[in-house]
Order: structure tokens, then sequence, then C-alpha cells
């Protein structure tokens, strides 16, 4: 079984990403040390890590053995990468400068929390009278396998609203979909790319990538295995 190594204890920032206070506001916490703590901990990647933000994940490429996450902890007992932290917050700052209220819905799990929800699919589509294996084809679209998914990276966010209204959260997507390549984010999975992907549309997953590779995926249309150049192969 895939175990993870996951250090929580270098840089754990309280922060509220849903309801609006700055970092310079985290309780017991200047922004100044806040960010020098971030600095500090880059400066401690060595070049071998250099790849970290391009790491590819999906059916095909599980996430390795031994994948260190240090994770930030945020608000509604959420949590992502602590180095996606700083644009995320300045991407939250900036889309509500614009008068939008996104709400992370789902960011980091772990590899149970994640065969939980696949858990749950399966028993929703056997409840709608799905066979097994027709049951599982269908949850796949939607939910990765335990160990495939970005969300156990720590690197990728659902964004939604906190009533999940279509209409303010097809606003918020519009925004983010203009946007998000400027802090490093894209779209993750378009219904257009799900041949390659796997996976269904996904309007509210954000994946963070790196503000280089976001703004030539942006400007491309390509999506992460294009640009990568390593296309899902489908099943025979
Ligand atoms: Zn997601």
């Amino acid at each position: 079984m895939r175990r993870m190594r996951i250090a929580l204890g270098a840089v754990v920032l309280w922060t509220l990403l849903g309801a609006g206070p700055l970092l310079k506001e985290v309780k017991g916490y200047s922004a100044d040390t806040l960010l020098a703590g971030l600095d500090g901990y880059k400066n401690q990647e060595n070049e071998a890590d250099h790849d970290w933000k391009l790491i590819l994940v999906n059916s095909q490429n599980p996430i390795p053995e031994k994948y260190d996450i240090t994770l930030t902890q945020l608000q509604n007992n959420q949590s992502v990468d602590s180095r996606i932290y700083p644009e995320l917050q300045q991407m939250f700052d900036d889309a509500r400068a614009e008068g939008l209220l996104p709400v992370i819905s789902s960011s980091y799990r772990t590899e149970e929390m994640q065969r939980q929800m696949m858990e749950e699919k399966l028993q929703e589509y056997g409840r709608q009278g799905y066979t097994a294996e027709a049951a599982r084809e269908e949850a796949k679209r939607w939910v990765a396998e335990p160990g495939t998914s970005e969300h156990e990276l720590g690197l990728a966010v659902d964004i939604t609203t906190a009533d999940w209204s279509q209409q303010d959260a097809y606003v918020i997507w519009q925004w983010l979909n203009e946007n998000s390549y400027r802090y490093g984010f894209i779209l993750r999975y378009t219904e257009e790319k799900e041949d390659i992907t796997g996976v269904a549309g996904e309007p509210w997953h954000y994946r963070y990538v790196g503000k280089e590779a976001a703004a030539e995926i942006y400007r491309s249309g390509v999506c992460l295995e294009e640009y990568l150049g390593t296309a899902v192969q489908s099943c025979p």
C-alpha cells in the first residue's frame, strides 16, 4: 500500500482564504515573517525539485511512493502544498477585489479520503442500477482512483461558491478561466480534452503548474498531458 510522508512541521500557516483576511492579518505572525518563512523554504529546495510544479498524476501515472508534502492549512479544514499558497492567496484576493466570492470546496486529500470518495460514488451508481463494472467505469470519469488524484498532491483546488449557486459559480469560473494563469494555475479538465485526460469536464478544478507553464498552456489551449507530451493511452 502506498504511503506518503507528510511533513507538517516546516511551514504551517493558518489563513482565511475563504473569508477575506489577508496574509498580514494571520494571528501571531507578521506578513514579513510569513513570507520570509516561505522564501526560506523555497531556498531549501534542491535542483532536482525544480519540476515539482509539473508532476503528472492521472490514471496511468500514480503519485510516487514517499511523496513529500509540506502543507499550509487554510480555513474550513482545507490545506494545500505550502509552495502554492502565496499565489493562491493572491488569486483569491484579486478575485475578491472584483467583487467575487470564491470558496475552496476541496483541496489536499489523503489517499484514504480519495478511497472514501470513490466508494461513495460507486455506491451512488450502484443504487441507480449500474452493474459493478459499469459503475466503476462511470465513477472514474468523476473521481480518480486512490493514488491517482491531483488532490493527493496538494497542488489542486476545487473552487466554487459557498452555497454552490450555479449562477455565481459560473461568473467565478469565467474569471478563473481567464485569469488563473497569471497566478500559475490552469483549468485542468475541459470537456474537449476528456479523451486525453480521462476525466470529464470540471470547471471548478484548478491545478498549480507555475506561471510559466500556466501561461503557455492558457495561450496554446493544450491540456497538461499534451503540454508534457505524454497523453494517456486509452485502454483497449
Ligand atoms: Zn478537483
